[in-house]
């Protein structure tokens, strides 16, 4: 899931943002999560686009939105601790804590 980035525009200056690392985690209901980030250059700012699979439901809920700079990249930060980010069965410390992306 969320293998191929898909193509976003800034909001502000609508240049075609940088994806930056993404991460899949199964959340606290026990759903399928993914978080993409996007940065532009051009204004230094963050985005997240969240996936989440709902374990009983068809739908896929996705946002994309703004991100507060210091969080995007203390997450960034933690996604490149992880040895294999899409895999949601992964059990390195960043996988098994319970720590909110996005
Ligand atoms: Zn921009
Ligand atoms: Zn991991």
């Amino acid at each position: 899931m969320a293998d191929t980035p898909a193509i976003r525009k800034c909001e502000t200056c609508s240049r075609e943002l940088q994806h930056i690392k993404g991460i899949t985690v199964i959340n606290p209901a026990g759903n399928e999560e993914s978080f993409c980030y996007y940065y532009c250059e051009n204004d230094n700012v963050y985005y997240v686009e969240v996936f989440e699979d709902p374990f009983l439901a068809d739908s896929v809920f996705t946002s994309f939105q703004k991100i507060d700079s210091d969080k995007a990249k203390s997450d960034i930060k933690l996604i490149n601790t992880c040895p294999d980010n899409q895999n949601k069965f992964c059990n390195c410390p960043v996988h098994r804590s319970a720590h909110r992306f996005g």
